[in-house]
């Protein structure tokens, strides 16, 4: 620790002595695993205000620079390529163990190696957080309540999970991270913390990752018919990003392990939430019916009392206030011109 201390003094030097202090007046050495993706890099975004030094690992599957450039003369901030597969040794206060591909379409890509990621890279990042006696958070999903008997799901709920289907790779290789993540804080007494993050959306998704939000979104603006698949009756909760970051961060400031719900209540069928989008970007969108994945789940929104209780955390952005937002970015993203009239 005394070590890491003097790296952040050299560090507060070498910025000239205007690295604001961290939360309790000292900055932390925070490592961000998946920083460069979707969640990670807004995440980064905060704990750099913050005042924190951050160190992102990536092996960049699905994450780009491009979602952190605007740190890169940040001496409080470094980008290591790195996959999590292979031990690495670094010495930090906390770590966020984000990297893993979410989206079906990326997880399904090379099942093998989402497995990979989610028991060897979890190992690897647990051994780090043993070895120089960081807290660990990991950030798991509503998946592994997999297609849920009960509704709304609370974290006492053990899932209902297909260990042989096309999704298990996530959502089997998500519930071996939590439970290594609870046998080395038993076992091993690292302070851990677990998140169950239900479905997120926000600017920064990748444009074409197949994800419902992320495709009606670009269907709507680029004028193509809006997939629905199956009947669209089937439910999803969708969460803004920055709330998931402030829960996030709670989560891992707090004094408890979990798990915790992380989601909106908000619930919407898949038809709902092509309303929300013709209403936000073009009335006149079209609707076309697809066949649906094998083992969709049929109905997911959290039952968030555990966090409101223990964390004092709630969403604060409905679907209606972030979907612009979203929307905003698609529109500079695809277009390259914010000003372009697509709706
Ligand atoms: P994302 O795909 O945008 O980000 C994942 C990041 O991890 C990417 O930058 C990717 O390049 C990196 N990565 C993947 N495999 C890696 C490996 N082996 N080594 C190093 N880096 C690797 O996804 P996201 O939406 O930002 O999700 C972040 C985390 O949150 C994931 O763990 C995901 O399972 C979890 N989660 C997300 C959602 C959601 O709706 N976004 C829901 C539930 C859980
Ligand atoms: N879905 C859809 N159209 C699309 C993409 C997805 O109707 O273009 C449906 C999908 O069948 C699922 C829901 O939207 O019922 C959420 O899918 P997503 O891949 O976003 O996340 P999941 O919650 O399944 O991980």
């Amino acid at each position: 620790r005394i070590a890491y201390e003097l790296v952040d003094e050299i560090d507060h030097i070498n910025a000239g002595g205007k690295v604001p202090l961290g939360l309790k007046g000292k900055s932390k050495r925070i490592l961000v695993t998946g920083g460069a993706g979707f969640v990670g890099s807004h995440l980064v975004d905060r704990l750099i205000a913050r005042g924190d030094s951050v160190i992102v690992v990536d092996n960049f599957f699905t994450g780009k620079k491009e979602n952190l450039l605007h740190h890169f003369k940040n001496p409080r901030f470094e980008l290591i390529r790195h996959d999590v597969v292979e031990p690495i040794l670094l010495e930090v206060d906390q770590i966020y163990h984000l990297a893993c591909p979410a989206s079906p379409v990326h997880y399904k890509y090379n099942p093998v190696k989402t497995i990979k990621t989610n028991v060897m890279g979890t190992m690897n990042m647990l051994g780090l957080a043993k070895r120089v006696g960081a807290r660990f958070l990991i950030t798991s999903t509503s998946e592994v309540y997999g297609d849920p008997l009960q509704h709304p799901q609370a974290e006492t709920y053990w899932g209902n999970v297909n260990p042989i289907g096309v999704r298990s790779c996530y959502d089997e290789g998500k519930r071996t991270a939590e439970t290594l993540t609870m046998d080395y804080h038993r076992g091993l007494n690292i302070e851990v913390r677990i998140a169950r993050i239900f479905n997120t959306y926000g600017p920064r998704m990748c444009i074409d990752d197949g994800r419902v939000v992320s495709n009606f979104v670009a269907q709507a603006l680029r004028k193509e018919p809006m997939t629905v698949y199956g009947d669209g009756k089937q439910t999803r909760s969708f969460q803004f990003v920055s709330d998931l970051v402030e829960g996030l961060m709670r989560l891992m400031e707090g004094n408890h392990v979990g798990p915790f719900n992380l989601g909106n209540p908000g619930e919407f069928t898949m038809l709902e939430l092509a309303k929300v989008v013709q209403e936000t970007i073009d009335p006149n969108a079209k609707i076309e019916f697809r066949p649906n994945t094998e083992d969709d789940p049929h109905k997911r929104k959290p039952d968030i009392t555990k966090a409101k209780q223990l964390l004092g955390w709630e969403p604060v952005v409905s679907l209606r206030q972030g979907l612009p937002m979203m929307v905003d970015d698609f529109r500079q993203r695809i277009f390259g011109d914010d000003k372009q009239d697509s709706g």
